[in-house]
């Protein structure tokens, strides 16, 4: 999104248009994958070296109230951290690798229409949905198969033989 589209959003949701805020809605759309709160503001941090955390946490938890950004959790696959992504992205699914922490997006007709099939059987009006799949990349899946493969191919350590050396008199 160009510049003047960010500051138009902001504008839109009645949010006045200040430099961090600029800043950090600019550096969730550009970067295109998901970044946490701690990474945003090391890169925010580089374009303006006087912007703190604190405002950087807060500009964030005003931009999601704003439903300028997404709050991902990403299946917690790394601890607590939240995870930030522009609105303005066509709607997709999160697939998380629960051994690497690789993120994929699925985009694809079956979100839309289980969004129709809600509205439709539910009489729901959806405003957001959100849809997360964890498992094992392939990559994962390979390392995972050698690893059995090689687990059961290992001869059975024989079980520790007796202690029967007697202990030395003292
Ligand atoms: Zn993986
Ligand atoms: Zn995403």
């Amino acid at each position: 999104m160009p510049a003047e589209g960010i500051q138009g959003s902001l504008k839109t949701r009645g949010i006045r248009v200040t430099r961090q805020r600029r800043i950090l809605l600019d550096l969730i759309d550009r970067s295109g994958s998901h970044l946490d709160a701690e990474q945003l503001y090391e890169l925010a941090k580089q374009q303006d070296p006087k912007l703190n955390r604190v405002t950087v946490y807060r500009t964030l938890k005003m931009l999601k109230e704003g439903q300028l950004v997404d709050e991902l959790d990403l299946m917690h696959v790394d601890g607590d951290q939240h995870y930030y992504e522009t609105r303005a992205k066509r709607e997709h699914a999160h697939i998380v690798c629960l051994a690497c922490g690789k993120i994929e997006e699925f985009y694809g007709e079956p979100l839309h229409r289980l969004r129709k099939q809600i509205e439709l059987h539910l009489g729901f009006q959806i405003l957001v949905a959100r849809t997360e799949v964890g498992g094992y990349c392939s990559h994962c899946q390979l390392l995972r198969a050698q690893e059995m493969e090689r687990a059961a191919a290992e001869p059975v350590p024989p079980p520790p033989a007796p202690k029967s050396r007697r202990p030395r008199g003292r």
